[in-house]
């Protein structure tokens, strides 16, 4: 980490919606900044942490609007810790995944900026877990993988679905909905059963939340029937059964006290 007589920039993560889902660390940077730099998934409530003169920038997309540019992010981070101020750029889940913490991060050491990343619970880790879902289970799932389901186009570098088919137990898919059809075309192809578990969770983590679950075969069309939305996230493996397996159970033990 560098040390400069100039400010320095935060990249933190919120954590995955509900508000109480954030570190001590991170918290403490929201209530020492002088400006924050926030994205659209962080939870609004969370800036009412920040210090009364703190200024407040959104950088998701308004309605008729533009987001702001990555460009112009990089900019603000730089001009504004130029000045000698704390700055926070203020992400959902964990900046370092899928979060574009990285790029901004190479931005600010290219430019001599002292900076600092401090991690958040992740929204495959949180939504999960609200769930009901653990993403691992012995004897089920000993390994998971978090993709990103927006590279069915081209643009980038694909996404091995076929590898991944037959590679790792679950799949936490980011930004798939759009292509879920897709996606699960891609792993049927490549050899996943038609069978195969699979949850959408829709909001994790907040009062809004909603869990469809499904299979590789249907869960497309039930994503359509049920009008699913961003942000909400694939999991894909035998652990979504988990969450089944533990509604029975309780119902069991709720059974047993009544
Ligand atoms: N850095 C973030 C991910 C940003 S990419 C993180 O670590 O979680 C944006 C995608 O994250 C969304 O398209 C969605 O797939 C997922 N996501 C973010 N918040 C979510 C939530 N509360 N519930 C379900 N999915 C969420």
């Amino acid at each position: 980490m560098l040390t400069t007589n100039k400010g320095k920039v935060y990249l933190v993560g919120a954590g995955p919606g509900d508000p109480e889902l954030i570190t001590l660390k991170a918290l403490r940077c929201i209530q020492t900044a002088d400006v924050i730099l926030y994205d659209r998934l962080v939870n609004p409530e969370l800036l009412s942490h920040a210090k009364g003169d703190a200024e407040l920038i959104y950088c998701g997309k308004l309605p008729g609007a533009h987001a702001m540019t990555q460009r112009a992010i990089n900019d603000s981070l730089i001009h504004y810790a130029s000045q000698g101020h704390i700055v926070v750029r203020l992400k959902g889940g964990d900046p370092y995944v899928f979060g574009r913490g990285g790029e901004e991060a190479l931005e600010l050491v290219s430019m001599g900026m002292a900076y600092e990343t401090i991690p958040g619970i992740t929204s495959a880790i949180g939504a999960g877990a609200s769930a009901d879902i653990p993403l691992t289970h012995r004897g089920v799932a000993a390994s998971f993988a978090c993709v990103t389901g927006n590279r069915c186009n081209g643009d980038h570098e694909p996404v091995r679905w076929d590898l991944l088919a037959h590679s790792v137990d679950t799949l936490a898919v980011y930004m798939g909905v759009g292509q879920l059809e897709q996606i699960s075309l891609e792993l049927l192809k490549h050899g996943k059963p038609s069978v195969t578990p699979v949850a959408l969770i829709e909001q994790g983590t907040t009062d809004k939340q909603r869990v469809i679950t499904g299979t590789l075969g249907d869960i497309h069309n039930r994503a359509i029937s049920m009008k699913v939305k961003n942000p909400a996230l694939i999991i894909i493996g035998e652990v979504v059964l988990i969450r089944d397996r533990l509604a029975a159970a309780m119902q069991q033990a709720v059974a047993m006290i009544s």
